[in-house]
């Protein structure tokens, strides 16, 4: 059996390993990553042609890159995707020409608030080039001639993602999705990566084994470049969404920031219950949100026509913090603590997805008679809080609460709520249902 804090320790060192490589929505970038993900868990990589309908987008052509740069009229490179490949716009058409710097400058991008930041661009669906650059370097560019090669390819190829799947004792799943299009940033894709990789690995040595123990519930994490992943995803599983009983997409898991949850669409799916729970229960800050829809790839698994049961965890959101999209958001900006953190609060998720079953009192007209089945030993008005759990879930378990439900009506502990109501199982006193 692996320990979880061997496991976790690996979570930093692979954030850094993967921050270097250049993705994107495609590419060898991607695909240079899901194979680094092999090194932990056996993930099945799937790669879907370029022009495939799936629903009202195509998935796009591939796009690599070897190379691009500005030079002056000097020869000195000024910009180099060879630095930062968030220098370069993603996406961007491969180029070959001399501009001058007022041409040059309608393809710049900075951030004049923060000089010495690079920003990320992206330009996927519309035929185009860029550079980003600091605000700083920017503004040292002299009048002159600059020289702008970008030796990138767009190929019919393939939109590349992973999938892990662990079978459990039904096929009522979990799902677990993350994204891994984003080149050199570490909270905002690369945190969600390498927590979802390790978690998947703490559940394989657990329970992958072909004679270990068998999960409940059967669980799927995917690595899927966001959006048009998430699409392409969807539109190749639809027969199977339907076994989604719990859904969560996460990144931005390294920050300092406390959790934020975004509840599904639905807004009262069991995961909508069980996240807030469990993050209570941390004893941690944490935000509770409505849908919206805007974000992440909650966007797609909520859409109408699928509205799943799944909700967003974060760190502090998209969009929120001022290092989001820009080259700040390195290895510095998280922490392995927090990483770490974030790591336990998906074990005790699962756990807790787990063990909340739903029961029926079998014998629901006055209480049973517990003292002799040997679960009740208190003297009146002197009553133990496990005594209380007996009648807490003997009184609640009509078909409707579940074990969640029972420790929040009550106040008592889950762990505490679970064993009362194992042990009333074992008394025949409880039927679960399912
Ligand atoms: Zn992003």
């Amino acid at each position: 059996m692996t320990e979880p804090v061997a496991i976790k320790k690996n979570i930093f060192p692979l954030v850094k390993s993967l921050y270097p490589l250049n993705r994107s929505i495609t590419g060898n970038g991607v695909r240079q990553t899901l194979k680094q993900i092999q090194d932990y868990i056996p993930l099945q990589i799937f790669e879907v042609p370029s022009g495939t309908k799936v629903f009202d987008w195509e998935v796009p052509p591939e796009w690599n890159v070897d190379n691009a740069f500005i030079e002056d009229s000097a020869g000195n490179k000024v910009v180099d995707f060879k630095e930062h490949n968030l220098h370069l716009v993603s996406y961007s058409e491969p180029v070959n020409k001399t501009l001058t710097l007022n041409e040059l400058k309608k393809h710049l991008h900075s951030l004049p608030g923060h000089p010495d930041w690079i920003p990320y661009r992206t330009a996927y669906y519309k035929r185009d080039w860029g550079f980003c650059l600091t605000h700083n370097r920017l503004q040292a560019l002299k009048e002159g001639n600059y020289k702008v090669v970008i030796d990138s390819s767009f190929i019919e190829g393939s939109l590349t993602y992973g999938e892990f799947y662990l079978q459990g004792q039904n096929s009522r799943e979990v799902l677990f999705s993350t994204h891994i299009c984003h080149p050199s940033m570490c909270n905002d894709n690369l945190s969600g990566m390498a927590v979802m990789t390790m978690l998947a690995k703490y559940l394989n040595d657990l329970y992958g084994k072909e004679n270990s123990a068998k999960l409940s519930y059967s669980y799927r994490f995917i690595f899927i470049p966001a959006t048009i992943g998430a699409i392409t995803w969807l539109a190749k599983n639809e027969d199977k969404v339907k076994n989604i009983k719990y859904g969560l997409v996460t990144s931005l898991l390294g920050d300092k920031g406390n959790f934020t949850y975004k509840k599904s669409r639905r807004g009262d799916s069991p995961v909508d219950k069980v996240v807030p729970f469990v993050l209570q229960n941390s004893g941690k800050k944490f935000e509770v949100r409505e849908f919206s829809p805007y974000g992440y790839d909650e966007r797609q698994f909520c859409s109408p026509g699928f509205n799943l049961p799944v909700g967003r965890l974060t760190r502090t959101p998209n969009g929120e913090f001022p290092e989001y999209h820009t080259s700040a958001d390195n290895l510095e900006f998280i922490s392995s603590g927090k990483l770490e953190e974030a790591f336990d609060v998906f074990v005790k998720i699962i756990d807790t997805i787990e063990a909340n079953k739903k029961y029926l009192n079998l014998n629901p007209k006055c209480e049973p008679q517990l003292g002799k089945r040997g679960l009740y030993k208190s003297v009146a008005g002197n009553i133990k809080e496990y005594e209380l759990a007996l009648l807490w879930v003997l009184n609640l378990s009509d078909g409707k609460n579940d074990l969640v439900d029972i420790s929040i009506k009550s106040g008592i502990d889950f762990k505490t709520i679970s064993k009362a109501a194992n042990d009333l199982l074992n008394v025949n006193l409880l039927k679960e249902i399912k």
